[in-house]
């Protein structure tokens, strides 16, 4: 309680400071004269106090105003506002899915957020309605679905009709238009892409305050452009997504390693099956990332105390996790299935832990921890997470300077730890999203969470594992990025740098989207 009280005393005083300090490029004036104003929430109100903070609670940065918009038109007039320059200088306008960023991309320092949730709870537009079609010409199903919208209610609207999206976050109370801005990642990335490898179609406000329908074949410039853009081109309104028969149940298999480069070329191998696993994950065990987590709750209490003396013995343990679909059709065939593709797998002996679970379930797993960590007051934390993409040919080196040299020696690291494999010929290269030059690279999730006000020492240990690698050049690459330098940003995209400027000026050249990203600045 005492922390808790510390904390919120600490956040008004740096809200009331910031409120001094802070001038906003558009004033409370101009804005109560709008005819969005209804819409609007200025002065420093609990939508502003709300919206300048998210998941990470590392960054806060006031809003002069946040947008409540009833339907799109309300999101074009603001842009619109904004960019031609009528009733003051362009302001920044950053889209707010769910806010679970963890560095203030969706903010809006001095600028406006607009509540994107806000389409959902007015169903005065389409957006507030999952559609599901069939594609007869070409032989698909696919949901037309609001950038607003929580992929955890697309997965229950698209379910009531047999069907769901391929590609998957690992937690699903996230918004489409926030996770199209970034990729959107698990473990079924190998197989079907990320998510922004999906979308068919999509309708973006752009800057000019134009409802542009974009496609591979229609306006395909702003279509690539805005997947992976990080909210820099446009903000999306309808996504259409691909769709197939869902499963009923999973099988889900984890076997443990005590040895890296086992572990590693035995994930290799899974990803690298035709028509194999549906999902393959990995985790790292030891005593400050235990086997059971906020993440999952997977292992028994047996299995946990049998798993902590491997840990005890080894230091570091690896988990594979795999999971292979199935439904009434295949129920007879799934183990047979699952032991062909598991042979030869190099695991310790009796290390091997099953379980069997409904589609649903497996898909909404990471919620069940998020709302017993919200009962004990410890979801709403600072959480100085780090996300890397690291190329296959350096992940071994990866393991000995960051996994073995920095976290385990250091005994800091408070969450879980994943490390799982992807193939780059899921993801088309002309979208905007940046990942390593090799066929396969590695997804490296550091998701600590701080309870003891001990985020700058978590933090202070991500720069040093960024310095690591970029000192063994081991050329990883950040995913949800987040750099301080115009240089870093343009270090960060390499070959892409040129493009992503030229789509910013004709896409956004008065610089008004989601500025909390701070690439442009
Ligand atoms: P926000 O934080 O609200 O916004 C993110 C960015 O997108 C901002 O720049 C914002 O302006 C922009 N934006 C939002 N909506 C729109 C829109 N409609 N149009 C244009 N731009 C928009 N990611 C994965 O890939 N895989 C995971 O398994 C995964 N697990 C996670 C688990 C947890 C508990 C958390 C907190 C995050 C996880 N993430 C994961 C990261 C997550 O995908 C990103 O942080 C994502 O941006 C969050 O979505 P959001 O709706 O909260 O976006």
């Amino acid at each position: 309680k005492l922390y808790s009280l510390g904390y919120l005393v600490i956040f008004f005083t740096i809200s009331r400071l910031v409120s001094i300090i802070g001038k906003p490029s558009i004033t409370n004036e101009v804005l109560s004269h709008l005819d969005i104003a209804t819409r609007l929430s200025v002065n420093i109100s609990d939508a502003t106090i709300a919206t300048s903070t998210d998941f990470g609670k590392l960054v806060q940065e006031i809003p002069a105003a946040v947008l409540y918009p009833s339907s799109i038109h309300d999101i074009v007039k603001l842009i619109n506002y904004s960019n031609n320059g009528a009733i003051s200088a362009p302001f920044g306008v950053a889209a707010r899915g769910h806010g679970h960023s963890v560095r203030g991309q969706a903010m809006s320092p001095n600028g406006v957020v607009v509540v994107m949730s806000s389409l959902n709870n007015n169903n005065n537009n389409n957006n507030g309605k999952i559609g599901v079609f069939w594609e007869s010409s070409l032989g698909f199903y696919y949901a037309d679905v609001g950038g607003e919208q929580l992929r955890i209610d697309v997965l229950h609207a698209t379910l009531e009709h047999g069907l769901a999206p391929v590609s998957w976050t690992d937690y699903l109370y996230l918004s489409v238009g926030g996770t199209l801005s970034n990729a959107g990642i698990s473990g079924q990335t190998f197989k079907y892409g990320p998510q922004i490898s999906n979308v068919l179609e999509m309708d973006v406000i752009t800057r000019k305050g134009e409802l542009v329908t974009c496609s591979k074949r229609t306006n395909s410039e702003l279509f690539f452009a805005v997947l992976g853009s990080l909210g820099q081109f446009g903000i999306i309104i309808r996504a259409r997504i691909v769709l197939e028969k869902a499963p009923t149940r999973v099988r889900v298999v984890r076997v443990l390693y005590s040895d890296f480069s086992k572990f590693t070329r035995d994930q290799e191998k899974l990803i690298s099956i035709n028509d194999g696993m549906d999902y393959v994950e990995g985790s790292l065990m030891m005593n400050q990332s235990p086997p059971n987590n906020w993440r999952s709750s997977f292992f028994s209490t047996s299995n946990q105390s049998k798993i902590l003396s491997l840990i005890s013995k080894y230091g570091i343990i690896y988990c594979l996790e795999m999971v292979k679909y199935y439904d009434d059709q295949t129920a007879n065939t799934v183990d047979k299935e699952l032991q062909k593709m598991m042979r030869g797998l190099n695991f310790v002996f009796g290390h091997i832990f099953k379980k069997d679970t409904a589609f649903v379930h497996f898909l909404n797993r990471v919620r069940s921890g998020e709302l017993m960590l919200q009962s004990k007051g410890m979801w709403d934390v600072p959480h100085p997470w780090l996300n890397l993409f690291v190329p296959k040919s350096s992940i071994m080196d990866f393991n000995v300077g960051v996994f073995l040299d920095i976290i385990l020696r250091q005994n800091k690291s408070t969450g879980p730890i994943l490390v799982y494999p992807t193939t780059r010929k899921r993801w088309d290269d002309r979208m905007s999203v940046v990942i390593p030059e090799e066929d396969t690279f590695y997804c490296v999730g550091l998701l600590h969470s701080s309870r003891f006000n001990d985020w700058e020492v978590l933090d202070g240990q991500n720069e040093e594992i960024i310095n690591c690698c970029e000192k063994a050049g081991l050329n990883v690459k950040q995913y949800l990025p987040h750099y301080k330098t115009k240089e870093a940003w343009m270090n960060h995209f390499g070959k892409k740098w040129k493009i992503f400027q030229q789509r910013k000026s004709q896409f956004d050249p008065k610089m008004i989207l989601s500025p909390g990203q701070k690439i442009f600045i």
